[in-house]
């Protein structure tokens, strides 16, 4: 079965979406997702319309395809609080413009944290929210996360994702990224993931799932803590990690790592072609971390 597998890469403003392509390609990969500027901050610049002409055509002739492409929203917009709704509102609304002059049309979004407001309270604030910023004529899919629930973090269950997804007005062009740490962090037993398969598929549905996080944790089921952790190193572990990847009902969903940058004398170093070459392989490779060092000197 081919996978469509990829990692985080960066975007930088110097070369954009054709460097974040050329970064992916050297992992081995056949998707990626990146943020278009610092996630924690509102610092954007103008998307250059030559360097993306410039991307595609390498994705083309790498095979990459567009479709598979996803962008991570910034993680300072929260719409489950309403306090700062206008903000959100325009700066999720201006993040959509840049994906789609990217021609890129998946969003990853973190639906929220209620903030202390209560579950109720943040989950209408989403939905306000989106649907302030949804448009008929929009060509997009804003994926949410399934969270860990760290904190005050709405999307922990199926049901939350549903209850916003079942009142946003232009629910057509919302979706769902599973992550795989989130999960288990949240409670979800990985060791059954055809279970959860189906659980998700009663209350949301599959059709919704457009996205795959696929990392491991560095904490047990239910620890509520979203730290990742690489690829087969964490509780989650290779094998559960692998069946997920290659699970018959996930065909054509790109897998996406965001497992953390390994640190090597002070020096931190991506981890993705390492991981990338044992799940394709199906190997695990016992001296991940020493490969990864090896690739680096
Ligand atoms: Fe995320
Ligand atoms: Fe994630
Ligand atoms: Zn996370």
């Amino acid at each position: 079965m081919s996978i469509i597998i990829g990692s985080h890469v960066g975007f930088n403003k110097d070369k954009q979406m054709l460097g974040s392509v050329i970064e992916s390609l050297s992992y081995g990969a056949n998707t990626f997702m990146f943020y278009t500027g610092a996630p924690q901050n509102t610092n954007r610049k103008e998307i250059d319309a030559n360097l993306t002409i410039l991307a595609h055509n390498l994705m083309e002739k790498e095979n990459i395809n567009i479709n598979d492409v996803i962008v991570h929203a910034p993680y300072i917009i929260n719409l489950a609080n309403d306090k700062n709704m206008d903000f959100n509102v325009e700066f999720l609304t201006q993040e959509i413009d840049r994906v789609q002059s990217l021609g890129v049309n998946k969003l990853v979004l973190h639906p929220g944290s209620h903030v202390g407001l209560g579950e109720e309270v943040g989950l209408n604030n989403i939905v306000e929210a989106l649907n302030k910023v949804l448009k008929e004529e929009m060509n997009i899919t804003i994926c949410l996360e399934t969270m860990a629930g760290k904190g005050s973090e709405l999307g922990k269950k199926f049901e939350e994702l549903k209850y916003i997804i079942d009142n946003v007005k232009l629910n057509n062009k919302l979706g769902v990224c599973l992550d795989t740490c989130h999960i288990n962090d949240s409670g979800y037993d990985i060791t059954n993931f055809d279970k959860i398969l189906d659980e998700f598929d009663n209350i949301i549905g599959l059709d919704r799932l457009k996205v795959v996080h696929v990392n491991d944790s560095k904490n047990e089921k239910d620890s509520h803590k979203d730290r990742h952790e690489n690829f087969g190193l964490g509780h989650i572990g290779f094998d559960n990690l692998i069946n997920v990847i290659y699970n018959d009902r996930l065909k054509g969903i790109p897998m996406i790592l965001e497992t953390p940058y390994v640190d090597i004398d002070g020096k931190k170093y991506a981890p993705y072609k390492q991981e990338i070459k044992m799940i394709k392989e199906k190997t695990f490779n016992e001296n991940l971390l020493k490969s990864i060092e090896d690739d680096n000197i």
